[in-house]
């Protein structure tokens, strides 16, 4: 059995970045920035007033000035203003040449054509120099995940169309005979696919493209159909027979069927079934089948794995520190992920730790982690987290 990080670490190499796309800006919300973007102009491009007011060529308390014409947002003055002489100005117009400080509204009294400037005046010019902002060729640096704030600053640069890296498809497969979707009438020895569907979520949070297949029941062909419609995706994960029953049909067949396994259980719990490898095209990885089971290692594998495909950097998911608020036994051999609920006095784990547990898992705020032998632990210790929300 090997460890979490030996276990990330293969897969790492097993994981292959995928190419570039271009997509509009307005689609590129919480997509991979795969390339430097550069600004092809400049920002603001002109001088630009930032406030309602009148472009001088001097401002001193009392003087009194000539206005000769007005410079509005969208619609410039083109003529240079002289000593004696005054612009009406607004906010994000450009300043005439010659002008040198635009003076606040509040700060003059307009009478027709004619102004004469406050006793106090304020330091500021109040013009945006042009290039303030960003200046052509800028760059918004790649390996980002692009949020709110690039969009604006890339619509800024005019960027209308963005290089970004293509989504994993990934093909979901769960397995079992027992297995019915939400919203279908389970038999009397049935129960719903679920962490399928948590999964389907988490990847498409983590900027993965999902794709449900139809559950696989636990036969040969059933299976080897499953991976037929997996054709084409990036990565294919399958849920459940991963153990070594006799009815574990990934853990029996996948390897008759095209799966080179890369390694198989990994000493953590939940979720020691683990296995991945490649097949054909594609990397695979086989969860267990047990929801929670699932679903932490969605958190703990999946997550790296397709951030790594996406050209993120290959790191484990990010653990944040906590304070336990109540003792907690010592571990066993395996790193132990164990659910738990953030309160005022820190972190509590849930009492039963079954892998079956889904109740548990959705009140769960934290998987508190444990390094394999960890000693007791009392209340106050600080521990390492995987945050759930
Ligand atoms: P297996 O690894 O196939 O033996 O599955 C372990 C346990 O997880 C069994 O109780 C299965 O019924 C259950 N299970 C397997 N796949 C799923 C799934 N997609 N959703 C919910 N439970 C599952
Ligand atoms: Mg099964």
């Amino acid at each position: 059995m090997i460890s979490v990080a030996e276990a990330l670490d293969h897969l790492f190499k097993l994981a292959r970045p995928l190419g570039v796309e271009t997509v509009p800006l307005l689609q590129a919300h919480r997509r991979v920035l795969a390339r430097d973007v550069a600004a092809t102009r400049n920002q603001p491009p002109f001088d630009g007033s930032a406030m309602d007011g009148y472009a001088v060529t001097e401002a001193a308390p009392g003087l009194r000035l000539r206005l000769i014409g007005e410079s509005a947002a969208g619609h410039g003055f083109y003529q240079p203003v002289k000593s004696g002489e005054a612009v009406r100005i607004f906010t994000g117009a450009p300043v005439p040449q010659g002008a040198k400080a635009v003076v606040i509204q509040e700060d003059v009294t307009r009478e027709g054509d004619w102004i004469t400037l406050g006793d106090r005046l304020e330091d500021s010019t109040h013009i945006r120099p042009a290039g303030g902002d960003f200046k052509i060729g800028d760059t918004v640096g790649s390996g980002r995940v692009i949020g709110p704030n690039d969009i604006a600053l890339m619509a800024s640069m005019n960027i209308a169309d963005v290089p970004v890296a293509r989504r994993p498809v990934v093909a979901l497969i769960s397995t079992g005979d027992e297995l019915v979707m939400p919203g279908e009438t389970p038999g009397p020895d049935q129960i719903i696919a679920s962490n399928t569907l948590g999964l389907h979520a988490l990847l498409r949070d983590l900027g993965a493209e999902p794709r449900l297949l139809p559950i696989a029941r636990d036969n040969e062909a059933s299976l080897r159909t499953a991976f037929d419609l997996a054709k084409g995706a990036d990565l294919i994960v399958t849920i459940g027979g991963a153990s070594v029953g006799d009815h574990d049909v990934v853990a029996n067949l996948a390897p008759k069927l095209g799966f080179e396994q890369s390694f198989y259980k990994v000493a953590m719990r939940p979720g020691k079934p683990l296995m991945a490898g490649r097949f054909g095209e594609a990397m695979m990885i086989g969860l267990p089948g047990n929801p929670v089971s699932a679903m932490v290692c969605g958190h703990v594998f999946l997550a790296p794995v397709v951030r790594a495909m996406l050209g993120l950097p290959a790191q484990a998911t990010p653990r944040r520190t906590g304070v336990l608020a109540d003792a907690l036994p010592a571990n066993g051999p395996r790193e132990h992920y164990m659910r738990a609920r953030m309160t005022d006095a820190g972190l509590v784990a849930f009492g039963s730790q079954d892998s079956s547990l889904l109740g548990i898992l959705g009140e769960a705020d934290a998987l508190i982690v444990r390094v394999p032998k960890d000693g007791p632990r009392a209340a106050g210790d600080t521990v390492e987290y995987l945050p759930l929300r």
